[in-house]
């Protein structure tokens, strides 16, 4: 293999013999740089240290601990195989800029993906480099922006965007440079085609929408919708991380999509969370193919190979080729699942969350705004338990941690009062969605007090969530603590 040989022995004695001096990492240190005495490490024995890292973890939460249905993050199982291949040694001892006849398996991995994902939402060519759903939101803004350029319209500058979007979509937009325009939606929770057609104009670039939307409910006018933009002259733009729902059932392409982005973390499966690790992938339609981000990979006879020949493209959007690991599992998570698993994924994600949203709604404690059917997702309103017994969303989200399990994502759609939106994924039995509903039950009929002041049970109680991201502590001094 081609990798690491920098730290071959032969070639460290090698260095040692030619430089006649010892090669350490102080000698190559200039000599303000090096310590004068020896760093004050405290000491303490194995066993003490071993314990206080398993306590760590053991406080800790995942999808391994439980159930995990924090809506719109889809925290669904991802099968240990994909870890352990992405772990190997011919992936993880690579280096990105050798030479590109060395990285042909990696290379082969990511073209076949990008086909792959071709094939799953109808689009015709795909980026894998950005790294997180949000930029590939601002990638596709670019190209948004490229586009129009090309075609010498330079006086669109307005992204629309409904209420119901992930705050991401107004963020990238505004960080693209737009003006963002939202418009409300209708009293079924979609998008209200009479307002869409009131902001449209010569200055729109885009329409970005999430279609099923965040309340989970698919927007059954999209072709019309569609029709409207491209009228218009804008583009329309998918943000994906709602994939969960229609795998194998309906394909963004096929809606009127030109722009399109997958968070692969959510839907094909990386343990995702604070932040990473994760990969967004950008699809589009062929006549925006030449905006898409360089180096892409093409295959010329039986080699892969990279093309850097796009004058037009937006550049690069990340450093190498992506993130790698997250690219590798979702291609295995793919391979495992076949075309028909991912359809049934789609199709029992979809059952679980009504099943859940049925029992939940049935009972009266929570309320269910805007259109019954959901797909993998729904929100419900704690506006009733609000008014008669001052409990709020939040509360329930924290007495929830009293009975071990994760609370839902809370307070979004911004557009939901006291919002609880559960993304059970396909991944839990019916034992466990059936004790998650019972506990919800359960804590809307405590004792008020007791769900005011929970959680009770946890290492620590409410925290001050807005002073820990304000001022958050990200130093530890040594000295203090000894
Ligand atoms: C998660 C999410 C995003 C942002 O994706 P990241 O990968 O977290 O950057 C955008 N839109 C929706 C609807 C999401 O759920």
């Amino acid at each position: 293999m081609y990798h690491s040989a920098i730290w071959d022995e032969p070639l460290l004695s090698e260095l040692q013999d030619t430089k006649k001096e010892k090669f350490t990492t102080k000698s190559i240190l200039p000599k303000s740089l090096q310590r004068n005495s020896p760093v004050d490490i405290p000491t303490i024995d194995e066993t003490l240290v071993m314990r206080h890292f398993m306590r760590l973890s053991q406080m800790n939460y995942g999808i391994e601990s439980g159930i995990y249905p924090l809506g719109s993050c889809t925290m669904k199982y991802n099968p240990k195989i994909c870890e352990e291949i992405c772990r190997w040694e011919q992936f993880t001892m690579l280096h990105p800029y050798q030479d590109e006849t060395t990285i042909q398996g990696t290379l082969q991995i990511i073209y076949e993906l990008e086909r792959m994902l071709c094939e799953i939402t109808g689009m015709d060519q795909f980026t894998l480099q950005p790294a997180a759903g949000a930029q590939g939101e601002f990638t596709g803004l670019l190209i948004t922006r490229a586009y129009h350029e090309h075609r010498k319209d330079f006086n669109r500058d307005e992204v629309i965007l409904p209420d119901t979007a992930h705050g991401t979509n107004p963020a990238s937009a505004a960080m693209a440079g737009y003006k963002v325009i939202e418009i409300p939606s209708t009293k079924e929770g979609t998008v209200d085609l009479e307002m869409l057609k009131k902001v449209l104009s010569e200055k729109t670039a885009c329409f970005m929408l999430t279609n099923p939307n965040t309340l989970g409910i698919f927007e059954s006018d999209i072709t019309e919708i569609a029709r409207l933009v491209h009228e218009a002259g804008a583009l329309l733009y998918y943000d994906g991380a709602n994939m969960n729902a229609i795998m194998g059932k309906a394909r963004p392409g096929d809606m009127g999509f030109d722009i399109v982005h997958i968070n692969l973390h959510k839907t094909f499966s990386t343990p995702h969370g604070g932040g990473g690790p994760g990969a967004g992938p950008v699809g589009v339609k062929q006549k925006l193919e030449r905006f898409l981000p360089v180096p892409r990979v093409v295959k010329k006879q039986h080699q892969f190979c990279f093309n850097y020949d796009y004058p037009e493209s937006i550049g690069k959007i990340k450093a190498t080729y992506g993130n790698i690991s997250v690219i590798i599992k979702a291609y295995i998570y793919i391979l495992l699942m076949g075309g028909n698993g991912l359809k049934e994924t789609s199709e029992v994600a979809v059952l679980n969350a009504n099943y859940m949203k049925k029992k939940l709604v049935d009972s009266s404690l929570y309320q269910l705004p805007y259109r019954e059917l959901r797909k993998h997702e729904f929100v419900i309103s704690c506006e009733q338990l609000l008014s008669t017994k001052g409990i709020r969303a939040l509360d329930v989200a924290k007495r929830l941690l009293d009975y071990g399990l994760h609370p839902p994502t809370v307070y979004f759609p911004l557009i939901v009062k006291e919002a609880l939106m559960i993304e059970p994924t396909e991944s839990e039995s019916k034992k466990t969605l059936d004790e998650y509903i019972e506990t919800l039950l359960k804590i809307a009929q405590e004792d008020p007090a007791l769900v005011k002041d929970a959680p009770h049970n946890t290492t620590v109680q409410r925290i001050d969530e807005i002073g820990a991201v304000k001022n958050p502590i990200l130093t530890w001094k040594l000295a203090d603590k000894l």
